[in-house]
């Protein structure tokens, strides 16, 4: 079974299911996840001691002390970081070794804080504790209570399933058994969170212990959102649509509002209907799915374009030097993404998890582990002003408001669960990725330099000895061509769109080998995006290329660059430059002028880790 965040039941009505064990062992995502492992994991507990939260944990252990931190929610970091320390734990070494003694004896100091700070009746949020006690319970829309408790559960469940323990779990279900009691149309509250994420967790804990209760409290706060319950019009109100409270999730047309909450609240919808089966609850989806990636989705897989309450903007409105597109965003989306893929078995939502990860998620953390980025803007102008804080598009250490950062943790911490997957008929591979992964009644190791070099040499090493087995690879609908090579010069179709498919009986130590066609292209944008008319994008794979000033030619001002619509593009490896990297070259201009000026595009992903610039993925075309 999986030891992912997302384990369909037995019973579920989805296309395909995560992989039953996996993997990443080299390559590209294997360097970022050890410094993730190495660095942002352990540095976490001491950024969460100097914020505050730790503090908070004991004063409520103790019953007295004043809450420290700006915003209630501040709980929910620790539980985000117990997630990513789970899942971390979960990813052995292939020999079996356990290496992780610190990071496990860390993982228990934090349990057995929680522990202490839970009430007797099972509550657990110190804000409330220490700075509004009697309060429980008052603010619905800004108290984060059930999304706090939302997150508490989601650790619990990558705790229990990475692990095999009960102590997390333990304290996560008698906080729901809180929240069950008292929520509920015929019950003391009728209500839903400002913030979702309670959805999505229930359903996980649903799964994990398999009690319909579970279940019935997500569909219950899944389907009560949308009735205007959130909505009073005094006071700091943005509007139902913020909290998405305007209309029911089977009802909506596009995401609107908040984009964080949006999206962690389409994530849970998705699960309700993968383990119902509810058709309308699925085309509404689909529905908004579509409209969200079609007209409201940045080049960089980024979302929310507005600053004003970090939500999306109108269809188009994609303002690249105004992105807000926060990290949570990318990381919600790409939650979001894997649910509807695992649910339909539709490429497209692979696609777009690759181009979320590789881009507008990976920006967030920088190559160090310990500085980030909340917002992932997609031009930063040479004359910028900059006045620091949680929106500065220049990386730090830590946030006030810490969302971010055990966000990326836990993702990349559970990164190997988003790379394949499996049904009746084989595997698929989602994203490319060296390692091991075992699905659908099989066992394959890939090989690849992916996303520098095209190659992906798949090696099966299980397969079923006597019946035909499907093994399928996401073709991205970036790629403009590509040869792949089979045993015996069996041919590879793509008869479903997005998945290059070959059945046949396997033996092991067969290998198919893809080859995708990496060229650098030059990316038009849609015309109805006025923000970036008659500029154009590089990209490079899944990559989305950017400008930043310190790799072009002095003396010539950072604005005046241009690329003429014929631009030869050419690529180059460097292994020297931020970590080893492919830059993409071409030859532009200054504005007006008619000589040559060499242009260098590095990853966006790689962006803002050297001294403070000017920085663009559109480019004006002369
Ligand atoms: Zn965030």
């Amino acid at each position: 079974m999986s030891t992912g965040p997302i384990r369909p039941t037995g019973r579920a009505y989805t296309a395909l299911r995560p992989a039953s064990a996996a993997r990443i062992t080299g390559g590209f995502w294997a360097a970022r996840r050890r410094t993730n492992a190495e660095a942002s994991i352990p540095q976490g507990t001491a950024r969460l001691e100097a914020a505050g939260n730790l503090a908070n944990l004991r004063a409520a252990a103790d019953g007295k002390g004043t809450f420290v931190g700006d915003y209630p929610f501040q709980d929910s970091d620790v539980h985000k970081w117990l997630e990513a320390a789970s899942w971390q734990l979960a990813d052995r070494p292939e020999d079996g070794s356990d290496s992780d003694g610190e990071l496990a004896a860390s993982v228990d100091e934090l349990i057995a804080l929680l522990a202490g700070a839970q009430e007797a009746d099972g509550y657990l949020q110190t804000y409330y504790r220490l700075a509004r006690p009697d309060q429980r319970w008052q603010d619905l829309r800004w108290g984060h209570e059930l999304y706090c408790a939302g997150h508490l559960l989601q650790a619990a469940v990558a705790h229990h399933r990475a692990t095999g323990r009960f102590e997390l779990l333990a304290i996560g279900v008698r906080f729901a058994v809180l929240v069950d009691t008292l929520f509920g149309q015929d019950r003391a509250i009728d209500g839903v969170c400002g913030h979702p994420e309670i959805e999505t967790a229930l359903m996980e804990l649903y799964r994990e212990t398999e009690e319909q209760r579970w279940l019935d409290l997500a569909a219950y706060f899944v389907e009560r959102r949308g009735q205007g319950l959130l909505s009073e019009g005094t006071g700091r109100d943005p509007g139902a649509g913020y909290w998405q409270d305007h209309i029911p999730v089977r009802e909506a047309t596009t995401v609107t509002g908040h984009a964080v909450r949006q999206l962690y609240l389409l994530a849970g919808a998705t699960d309700l209907a993968v383990e119902t089966g509810d058709a309308g609850l699925r085309a509404a989806l689909e529905r908004s799915w579509a409209a969200m990636a079609g007209t409201k989705t940045y080049l960089t897989g980024g979302l929310g374009a507005r600053y004003d309450w970090e939500s999306f903007g109108d269809p188009y409105e994609l303002p690249p030097d105004r992105a807000y597109a926060e990290t949570c965003a990318a990381i919600a989306s790409i939650q979001w993404s894997w649910r509807m893929a695992l649910l339909t078995g539709d490429a497209k939502y692979s696609d777009l998890v690759e181009r979320t990860l590789f881009n507008g998620f990976l920006s967030g953390v920088g190559l160090d582990g310990d500085s980030w980025l909340y917002v992932n803007p997609l031009q930063v102008r040479e004359a910028h002003e900059e006045f620091g804080g949680d929106d500065s598009v220049r990386r730090t250490s830590w946030f006030r408001c810490a969302c971010c950062p055990p966000n990326v943790m836990r993702l990349l911490a559970s990164l190997p669960h988003y790379m394949a997957s499996g049904d009746a008929e084989g595997l698929q591979l989602h994203q490319y990725a060296t390692g091991v992964y075992e699905a659908g009644g099989g066992r394959v190791r890939v090989e690849t330099d992916y996303p520098w070099r095209g190659r992906i040499a798949v090696t099966v090493e299980a397969a079923p000895a006597d019946a035909d087995w499907t093994l399928s690879l996401r073709i991205p609908s970036w790629c403009p061509d590509f040869t792949a090579t089979a045993p015996n010069g069996d041919s590879p179709a793509e008869t479903v769109p997005g998945w290059l498919r070959l059945r046949r009986r396997w033996h092991p130590g067969d290998t198919l080998t893809v080859d995708l066609d990496l060229s650098p292209r030059l990316t038009r944008p849609d015309p109805r995006v006025d923000g970036v008319r008659g500029c154009v994008a590089i990209e490079r794979g899944p990559l989305v290329h950017c400008l930043e000033g310190e790799d072009q030619r002095a003396g010539i001002p950072f604005e005046e660059l241009t690329l003429p619509h014929d631009a030869h593009l050419a690529v180059r490896h460097e292994p020297d430059l931020l970590g080893g990297v492919t830059v993409v070259t071409a030859d532009g201009r200054s504005r007006g002028g008619a000589d040559v000026v060499p242009l260098t595009a590095v990853p966006y992903h790689v962006w803002a880790n050297r001294r403070p610039g000017p920085m663009r993925v559109w480019i004006p075309q002369e």
